[in-house]
């Protein structure tokens, strides 16, 4: 039998450095409708086999395990692309159920939000981010392999109107792509409202060809984007945000960097993974994660759930370790991760 959220026992997902997971990125599905040049091949992916991803109702109840008893705050969806999960707008619905006081959010690449926004919005979800690395028709679909910034820049306003804000943009910067084009898109995000936020290309591609000497570093964005807006570090506490704030030309607007590789911030994270396969990861770069799924459909109780995700967390280690000798990159890409 279920509990209710008063009598059930409260316990941390604490690791054995002393941090504590509150932000839960759960992946809805593997599969994509882009195929960013960065992320995975023209082809796109082996998919998860159906019966491997979690059902909408095995999601629901590993999050209402996760915010009702580990001390869960955030919850957002990623991907591959949420918005192509079937069931999304329900499953949103059930988590504003399970997880009344939870912040719900979703990276999306935007395709298809013009037409969910208002219906995500009435399920109750609070805000989205939306994925855009260039505001160039050519660059768009020279980077995402398909012609659509239209749909992108439909899917940004029809969040704005549903009040699904304050509305992120991430931005990858690639060298000889869009690096070039840093200053123009936060330009364009400071003109409509959008906060954006750059992050470094991390080595999780699904065909291995990142490399550190290519990769657009925080300091090389910092660079360009001074060059057009003055830019001066936000007053406000970072906590776990792995952004680093800075306003443009004196604020209110503001630009986020996110140095995930050059300027790592393991120390302060706060983030557990669940695969859309219901596997836990306690970090992006783990090469070991811990399955929920067996035992939730070999009839594992709420309790049981808690305690195996509760273990999860005790390997999570210092850091990614992306400049360890030894580093590896996990055998998952981040499109099979969620990222
Ligand atoms: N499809 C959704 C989207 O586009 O936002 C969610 C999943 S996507 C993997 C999440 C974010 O990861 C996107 O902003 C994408 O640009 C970013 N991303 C993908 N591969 C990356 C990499 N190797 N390094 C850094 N960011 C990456």
């Amino acid at each position: 039998m279920r509990t209710s959220p008063t009598d059930q026992a409260q316990q941390k997902l604490v690791d054995r450095f002393g941090r504590v997971a509150t932000d839960l990125r759960v992946s809805l599905t593997d599969r994509c409708n882009l195929r960013c040049t960065y992320c995975m091949p023209p082809e796109g992916l082996d998919w998860m086999p159906g019966d491997e991803v979690l059902t909408d109702d095995e999601v629901v109840r590993l999050i209402g395990v996760a915010t009702g008893r580990l001390g869960v705050q955030e919850v957002r969806f990623t991907g591959g692309e949420p918005l192509v999960r079937r069931g999304l707008v329900s499953i949103v619905a059930r988590t504003r159920e399970v997880a009344p006081d939870a912040e719900l959010s979703i990276t999306t690449n935007a395709l298809g939000l013009a037409r969910m926004a208002g219906s995500l919005a009435e399920a109750g979800l609070d805000r989205v981010n939306v994925s855009l690395d260039s505001i160039r028709p050519e660059t768009f679909a020279e980077i995402t392999r398909r012609d659509r910034l239209h749909d992108v820049v439909a899917g940004l306003e029809a969040a704005a109107e549903a009040g699904l804000g304050p509305i992120k943009i991430n931005a990858v910067l690639l060298r000889g792509v869009n690096d070039d084009q840093a200053a123009e898109l936060l330009g364009w995000s400071v003109e409509r409202g959008y906060e954006l936020r750059f992050i470094e290309q991390m080595p999780l591609d699904a065909q291995h060809g990142w490399s550190r000497d290519s990769m657009v570093t925080a300091d090389d964005t910092l660079a360009a984007l001074s060059a057009a807006f003055d830019l001066t570090p936000a007053q406000e506490p970072r906590g776990s945000a792995p952004a680093e704030l800075f306003y443009v030309d004196g604020g209110p607007a503001k630009v986020g960097i996110i140095a995930s590789v050059t300027r790592p911030f393991c120390g302060d994270c706060d983030r557990v993974r669940l695969t859309a396969d219901g596997q836990v990861r306690d970090c992006l770069f783990a090469r070991s994660e811990s399955d929920l799924r067996t035992p939730l459909r070999a009839g594992a109780s709420d309790d049981d759930l808690a305690a195996r995700w509760v273990t999860a967390m005790a390997g999570k280690r210092a850091g990614h370790g992306i400049d360890d000798l030894g580093f590896l990159q996990p055998d998952r890409p981040m499109s099979a991760i969620g990222g």
